[in-house]
């Protein structure tokens, strides 16, 4: 697959012609969307806009698949949930904004776990999703949809989001790249919220350089999300040190990707100019469960709005005749069985006498954790871990095992947790299955990640 600026660079010379190059992914997804179910709806007029657009934009001939929890105007937005199977978008997010303005189009929306809650895309009402690389198992989650997307060139970029690890699990299980920044670089305006102290939106795609590009263009101040501010270039060294965490390496991880890990560490320390060691960040074994607990409460108060009032399902009116009805109607009908289960439990954990036991106790385990990062930065430039603990799962092996299921996202989440950017880059294969490494860095140092992943990619790709 060509990159962003080789794309463009087929354009401008008139190898391809945009109609060509839409066309191309129109073909693609309607040879492979019945079976993989990556894209919930088509946005041909939106695509077609690529004629109008600036030849010399930055993301001239970026196609983009976007998550379905992200606002385009006019279109349908569901999140995955049937509360939202007739919800049309009232206005763009920021970041659809910024990437029209920069010359990128929009090819469809991707199917994802309901409200963005799970690793798997099986909480979707509208279907699993299927891993490109292996139609019996899950393609990870809850951006499923846009990794599989990317994976099998429907697109040549996608935007998902990430609150726990959804646009990186899924990366990995793909063999893909996909970047979480850091939190508060990027605009959540026309981004449904799950949990808001964690979420960020970026990009999935085939290589570090596309989805750097995508960054640069989506990140920034914007006064319609108080949270966020401006990047200040960091200064990136020629020599690196890596750090690579003891605690990473768990009882439980599956062999062959802790062998696959292994082999890439040996080929990054090949490389001159890169130095490993290890790092310690010895609260790691809490972050899950901290994680939890926070993600919980925060979706339960964001998924209030849900009410059927506001947002809900579509009934003939008068579909209730109190409000009490009207809320048991939508939400017991419109919530998937994961939906319920995490408002639930951030009900109670936020409820008068559990509120300090549990919600309090986990924020400080996240300063904690936030904590053990700053130390190790002191020590090394970049953080170098495996992305999942397990290869990609089979298609309904832990649906039953919510546990299981949120095992998957036990390296992902204390980037979330810490705020800090985060990147997935393919490092190798195992039983013909895509392994993935992550790469942290610290707050605001995404041009120091950005240095070290190019590396890291061309390491491993040799
Ligand atoms: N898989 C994680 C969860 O279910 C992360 C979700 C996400 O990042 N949106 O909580």
């Amino acid at each position: 697959m060509k990159t962003i600026k080789e794309t463009q660079e087929s354009l401008r010379k008139g190898e391809i012609s945009p109609d060509e190059l839409l066309a191309q992914f129109f073909s693609r997804i309607e040879e492979r969307n019945g079976e993989v179910n990556a894209i919930l709806s088509l946005l041909e007029k939106k695509a077609k806009e690529i004629g109008e657009k600036d030849e010399k934009a930055p993301l001239y001939g970026a196609v983009f698949v976007i998550k379905d929890n992200i606002l385009i105007k006019g279109e349908s937005c569901t999140a995955g949930s049937k509360l939202l199977e007739h919800y049309r978008a009232p206005f763009d997010a920021t970041v659809i904004e910024k990437i029209k303005e920069e010359g990128g189009v929009f090819i469809g929306k991707a199917n994802m776990d309901e409200f963005a809650m799970g690793s798997s895309t099986e909480n979707s009402a509208f279907g699993v999703t299927r891993n490109p690389r292996d139609l019996e198992r899950v393609p990870g989650g809850s951006s499923g949809g846009c990794a599989a997307a990317v994976a099998d060139e429907m697109c040549n970029v996608a935007l998902g989001s990430d609150t726990g690890g959804s646009i990186r699990q899924p990366a990995a299980f793909c063999g893909v790249v996909g970047f979480k920044p850091t939190y508060g670089t990027v605009s959540r305006s026309g981004v449904m919220s799950m949990a808001s102290s964690f979420d960020q939106v970026g990009p999935l795609a085939n290589n570090v350089e596309d989805a750097e590009l995508v960054f640069e263009t989506i990140k920034g101040k914007d006064h319609r999300d108080s949270v966020t501010s401006d990047l200040k270039r960091k200064k990136v060294k020629k020599s690196i040190k890596v750090g690579v965490p003891r605690e990473y390496f768990v009882e439980g991880m599956e062999q062959e990707v802790k062998e696959a890990l292994e082999e890439a560490i040996a080929k990054i320390e090949k490389e001159k100019e890169i130095e490993v060691e290890e790092v310690s960040l010895p609260h790691t074994t809490y972050a899950l469960p901290a994680y939890e607990i926070i993600m919980a409460s925060e979706v339960s108060a964001n998924l209030a709005r849900y009410d059927g009032i506001r947002y809900g399902l579509e009934f003939e009116r008068p579909a209730a005749q109190t409000i009490q009805e009207a809320y048991l109607k939508n939400r017991g009908e419109g919530f998937g069985k994961e939906a319920r289960r995490r408002i639930l439990l951030g009900t109670y954990t936020l409820s008068a006498g559990y509120y300090d036991a549990y919600y309090i106790k986990a924020q400080k385990i996240r300063s904690l954790i936030a904590e053990d990062f700053d130390e190790a930065f002191k020590e090394v430039d970049v953080i170098l871990t495996p992305a999942t603990p397990t290869l990609p799962f089979k298609i309904g092996e832990k649906v039953e095992d919510p546990l299981a299921m949120h095992l998957s996202d036990i390296f992902t989440v204390t980037a979330n947790l810490a705020g800090l950017p985060g990147i997935i880059i393919p490092c190798g294969e195992k039983k013909g299955l895509p392994v993935g490494a992550q790469i942290l860095a610290n707050r605001f140092y995404e041009d120091v990640l950005f240095d070290a992943a190019k590396r890291f990619e061309k390491a491993w790709q040799k």
